[in-house]
């Protein structure tokens, strides 16, 4: 299965995406992971991303374009994938949808993980991540509202969303998860 799992920050997709991949047995391909990892290796899209992401600030499309055609292609994403915190933009999911189109592996399920502003809030500044200041925080909610949520028309258009309550135990959640995803086997 080929799933893209949308959510704000701090709705709780890493947590939920990693318990999701090990029950379908599927790659976790997670564009913030990737750029963080490269940040730390000082690699030459770490320091490309690094000052977007201290600001909250989207990396440019065609970097993570970039990242995710190329991890597509590794053996581990031909039984499918979960997109993690990408598509965040338009221009994305329609880069995605030609990625994917021309493997002939179409989207068969987008998640939508809604959880209260209040609530994201209060799990961000818990983590304690360091992108996780009070100022970035409220910038990268800002930003998911106004570049990530058409995605939900976008997809709602293509009859592949399914809406999620992300309040509750990390086990309550996963149920709801497993039960949409069950029902689209
Ligand atoms: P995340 O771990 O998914 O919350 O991503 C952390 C940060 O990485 C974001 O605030 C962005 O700066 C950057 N990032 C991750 N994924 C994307 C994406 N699909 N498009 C643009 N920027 C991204």
């Amino acid at each position: 299965m080929f799933i893209v799992f949308i959510g704000p920050p701090g709705a709780g997709k890493g947590t939920q995406a990693t318990r999701l991949v090990d029950y379908l047995g599927i790659a976790h391909l997670s564009t913030g992971d990737t750029l963080r990892a490269a940040i730390e290796q000082q690699t030459q899209l770490g320091r490309r991303a690094s000052d977007f992401m201290q600001r909250g600030e989207l990396v440019p499309d065609e970097v993570v374009n970039g990242i995710v055609a190329e991890r597509i292609e590794q053996p581990d994403c031909a039984r499918g994938c979960l997109f993690d915190g990408y598509p965040r933009t338009i221009a994305q999911a329609e880069a995605l949808d030609k990625t994917l189109d021309k493997r002939d592996t179409p989207l068969d399920l987008v998640l939508d993980l809604k959880v209260p502003d209040d609530e994201l809030s209060r799990r961000m500044l818990a983590r304690k991540r360091e992108d996780d200041t009070p100022e970035t925080i409220a910038n990268r909610l800002q930003v998911f509202r106004s570049q990530t949520e058409p995605l939900l028309d976008y997809y709602e258009e293509r009859g592949l969303i399914v809406s999620l309550d992300g309040l509750g135990t990390p086990e309550a959640v996963f149920e709801r998860i497993k039960s949409c995803v069950d029902a689209r086997k």
